[in-house]
C-alpha cells in the first residue's frame, strides 16, 4: 500500500522540529534505553537517532563519539523510509553501505538494525538503532525487543513535550520547576526532612551575546545545562527559571551540603570553556545562591527569594562564587 506520509520529507522534518528535541542536553530516559539496548542485544553501539534535513543527530548514544553525522552516509535515512525494521547483516556486502564513512571509519559499523520512531501523526522522525562492529544476524526476537524499546522512545518524546521541559537546555521550565518545588516543600515539611535550593546565574552573560552573537549564547546555555546534568544526582531537580538563570532543588540535603554541590558545579563550569567553530573558547562562570528550606517558609516564592538574595550577595562578592543563607 502506498504510504504518503513516508514520502513527504518536508512534512516529516516539520514533525521532527515540532518535537523540539534536536540539540538538547542529555536526558535520562533516553540514556537508559540505549544502555538497555546494548546490554539486552549484546551490541557495542546503540543510538536514538533523529533524522534532520541534512544530518542525523543522536539524542542518546553509546559506542559513537560524534554528536551527529551527515544524513547522506546514514543507515537511518533508509530506516525512516519504511514502517518495518531495517536490517543490514553485513555492510561490507551491501553496495549501499560498503566503504561509506561509518563503515570504513569510526565507529566501523558492520551490522545494523533500526526501528523507525513514528510520531502519533505517522511521521518517521528517526530510529532506535543497534549496531555491531562485526557482521551479525538479528533474530525476530531481537527485533521484537528493539521495537518495544522504540515504542518507549516515542512515548518519551511525547511526554517530554507535555512535561514542561525547556527545549534549549533540556532543563525543566520555570512552571515545571515550581510545580516540583511545591511538591518538595509539602514532602519535606510532612516528614521533617531537609531540602535545599540553589540559584545559579551566569556572569556577564550579556557580553557573551554582544561579543559572539545570540546563537553562541544559546550554545553556552546548553553547555552549562549539560555540565549540570553530569554533576547532579537523578533525585536532584534542575530547572531553567528564565534567561540565563537556573535553579537546582536538592531533596534530603542540608544547606552546608548544598554548598558543596554548588561549588563543585561552579568549578566544573569555570573549568570548561565553550569552544566555538574557529577554535574560539568562551570562558563561562556562574554565581550561586544557596538557601535551605526554613520552617517559616510555606510557599516557594519565599524560598526562592532567600536563594535570590544569596545570589545577589555572590554577584556583589565578585561573581564566580557561592553564598549561603545563614
Ligand atoms: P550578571 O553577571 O550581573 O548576571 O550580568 P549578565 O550580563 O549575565 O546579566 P543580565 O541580566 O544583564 O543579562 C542577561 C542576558 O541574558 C540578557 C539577555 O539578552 C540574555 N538572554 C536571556 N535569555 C537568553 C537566551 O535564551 N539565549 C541567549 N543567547 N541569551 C539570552
Ligand atoms: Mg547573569
Ligand atoms: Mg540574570
Amino acid at each position: 500500500m502506498f504510504d504518503a506520509l513516508l514520502h513527504d520529507d518536508e512534512a516529516r522534518i516539520a514533525a521532527l522540529h515540532r518535537l523540539s528535541v534536536l540539540d538538547t542536553a542529555v536526558e535520562e530516559p533516553f540514556e537508559k534505553i540505549v544502555t538497555l539496548v546494548r546490554t539486552v542485544l549484546s551490541v557495542p553501539i546503540a543510538t536514538v537517532t533523529l533524522v534532520d534535513r541534512d544530518r542525523q543527530w543522536f539524542k542518546a548514544k553509546r559506542g559513537v563519539d560524534a554528536d551527529q553525522t551527515p544524513r547522506s552516509v546514514s543507515f537511518c535515512t533508509h530506516t525512516i523510509q519504511q514502517r518495518a525494521p531495517f536490517v543490514v547483516e553485513n555492510a561490507d556486502l551491501d553496495p549501499r553501505f560498503a566503504g561509506t564513512a561509518l563503515v570504513a571509519g569510526p565507529p566501523y559499523v558492520k551490522s545494523y538494525a533500526g526501528i523507525p520512531l513514528r510520531t502519533p501523526e505517522g511521521y518517521n522522525v528517526g530510529a532506535l538503532c543497534a549496531m555491531d562492529t562485526r557482521p551479525r544476524h538479528f533474530s525476530p526476537a531481537d527485533l521484537a525487543i528493539l521495537s518495544n524499546f522504540a515504542n518507549i522512545v516515542c512515548d518519551e518524546l511525547e511526554l517530554r513535550l507535555i512535561a514542561q521541559v525547556d527545549h534549549l537546555t533540556g532543563a525543566l521550565t520555570r512552571r515545571g520547576f515550581v510545580a516540583q518545588a511545591e511538591r518538595e516543600i509539602a514532602r519535606a515539611r510532612r516528614y521533617g526532612r531537609p531540602s535545599s535550593l540553589v540559584m545559579l546565574d551566569l556572569d556577564h552573560f550579556k557580553s557573551v551575546n554582544d561579543t559572539y552573537g545570540h546563537p553562541a549564547g544559546d550554545r553556552v546555555l546548553n553547555h552549562v545545562a549539560k555540565i549540570a546534568g553530569g554533576a547532579l544526582r537523578p533525585s536532584d531537580v534542575f530547572g531553567r527559571l528564565g534567561g540565563e538563570e537556573f535553579a537546582i532543588l536538592l531533596p534530603e540535603t542540608a544547606a552546608s551540603d548544598a554548598v558543596v554541590v554548588a561549588e563543585r558545579l561552579r568549578g566544573a563550569i569555570a573549568q570548561s570553556p565553550v569552544v566555538l567553530d574557529g577554535d574560539i573558547a568562551i570562558d563561562v562562570t556562574a554565581s550561586m545562591g544557596v538557601a535551605a528550606l526554613g520552617p517559616e517558609m510555606t510557599s516557594f516564592p519565599q524560598w526562592l527569594e532567600r536563594a535570590d538574595t544569596m545570589l545577589y550577595a555572590a554577584k556583589a562578592g565578585g561573581r564566580n562564587c557561592t553564598r549561603m543563607a545563614a
